[in-house]
């Protein structure tokens, strides 16, 4: 099976995998006992946080939470803040192209929490427009949250660009979402106030997710309990998802460079197949992220393409793997100016760590095939 789903997932690596069972074998406590053995614990999963700071070169030692996934970071941030600053700026910002994770969290503090919700523009090319930004910012607004790079195009948004017009206005919280950029593009994260991120898209485990915060106590906590993970995500931590997380992002960010450049010639090598095949368009802005490449054919359903490929053993995605099943035209896709057509019959190759140049040739071959089978219909 040829596997290029990897935005939606990937598969773990058994580094990880290996740390997680040892951990839990070896170290099953609460970090929380009082004892030796909670006390070893403790001072494990602090050693956890610092190499995570180091890992990810962030100035200052951030708060890191440890979570179940980016979709539980993305509630437990964008809530938590604007909870704390809904008496002094109510105001939020974002743009259509973030994931349902954020868009539904600030579409529910908008609709019944009565915080005020402006979505920036976004230009033909998938990113945020920086000078519509500027002109709907105000003293207002006390939270701006954009992803690093979307999970559907792969378009990298220009986050430092963000930074520098989020720097007049000392009240706002800057939250990003990372899910899609760690291991694969080299992070800026200067001037983040916080940032999610997920395990299993860089070879963690499911339900391995981070929060990574400034200051965890700006943030009105939306779970209750024990108070552990200052206060922020009560609950028992999970010291062997912890320390596994730690070795997915060592892995991730020393690999970042030479998985750059691999994936950067084997989206090369699509784009150019693709280009070879009259009325087959792609999608993603040149300068995508190198993992992810979106394809459209105007007049062939974006299902039929999937289950195409799908009996050829190659396993890729309509939009993604989170909205595909809703059945509505991409937002994002639509964002874009794309038509509509072009938006159903699009599909998502999503590349990774552990795909090969032998996976790419077997694709190009199957393209050609599948190509034979829909060319009738593309219009
Ligand atoms: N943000 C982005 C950009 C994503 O691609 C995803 C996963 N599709 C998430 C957030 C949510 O991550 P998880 O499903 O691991 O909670």
């Amino acid at each position: 099976m040829i596997y290029l789903d990897n935005a939606a997932t990937t598969k773990v690596d058994p580094s990880v995998l290996n740390s997680f069972v040892k951990v839990n074998e070896t170290l099953y406590y609460n970090p929380n006992s009082p004892h030796q053995a909670g006390l070893q614990a403790e001072r494990l999963l602090q050693q956890a946080k610092e190499q995570i700071n180091q890992a990810l070169r962030l100035k200052n030692a951030y708060d890191i939470i440890f979570t179940s996934g980016a979709t539980e970071s993305n509630n437990i941030a964008l809530k938590g803040i604007a909870y704390r600053k809904k008496d002094t700026a109510n105001e939020i910002i974002t743009s259509v192209l973030e994931h349902p994770s954020v868009l539904e969290v600030v579409r529910y503090l908008a609709e019944k929490e009565g915080f005020v919700l402006k979505y920036v523009n976004v230009k033909s090319n998938g990113q945020i427009d920086i000078e519509h930004l500027k002109s709907i910012m105000n003293e207002r607004v006390g939270l701006v949250t954009c992803m690093y790079v979307n999970n559907i195009m792969g378009q990298i948004q220009p986050i430092q660009q963000i930074v520098n017009v989020l720097k007049d206005y000392p009240k706002v919280h800057f939250h990003v979402d990372a899910v899609q950029a760690l291991g694969k593009i080299l992070l800026d994260l200067e001037g983040i106030d916080s940032l999610s991120l997920s395990g299993h898209k860089f070879n963690g485990l499911k339900g391995q997710g981070l929060l990574i915060t400034r200051t965890a106590h700006n943030i009105e906590p939306i779970i209750h309990g024990g108070g552990q993970e200052f206060g922020v995500r009560s609950g028992t931590v999970n010291l062997p998802m912890a320390v596994s997380m730690v070795k997915a992002i060592n892995n991730a960010v020393k690999q970042t460079d030479e998985l750059h450049q691999k994936l950067t010639s084997y989206q090369q090598q699509i784009r150019e197949m693709v280009q070879s095949y009259p009325g087959v368009k792609i999608n993603s802005p040149k300068d995508a992220a190198p993992q992810i490449i979106n394809i459209g054919f105007p007049g062939v359903k974006g299902e039929v393409l999937v289950n195409a490929f799908s009996k050829q053993d190659i396993m890729v995605s309509t939009t993604s793997a989170c909205s595909s099943k809703r059945g509505k035209l991409n937002e994002v896709l639509l964002a874009m100016g794309i038509s509509e057509k072009q938006i159903e019959g699009s599909i998502r190759i999503s590349m990774g760590q552990m795909t090969t140049q032998k996976d790419i040739d077997s694709f190009k071959e199957k393209f050609e095939m599948i190509y034979e089978e829909v060319k009738e219909l593309l219009k």
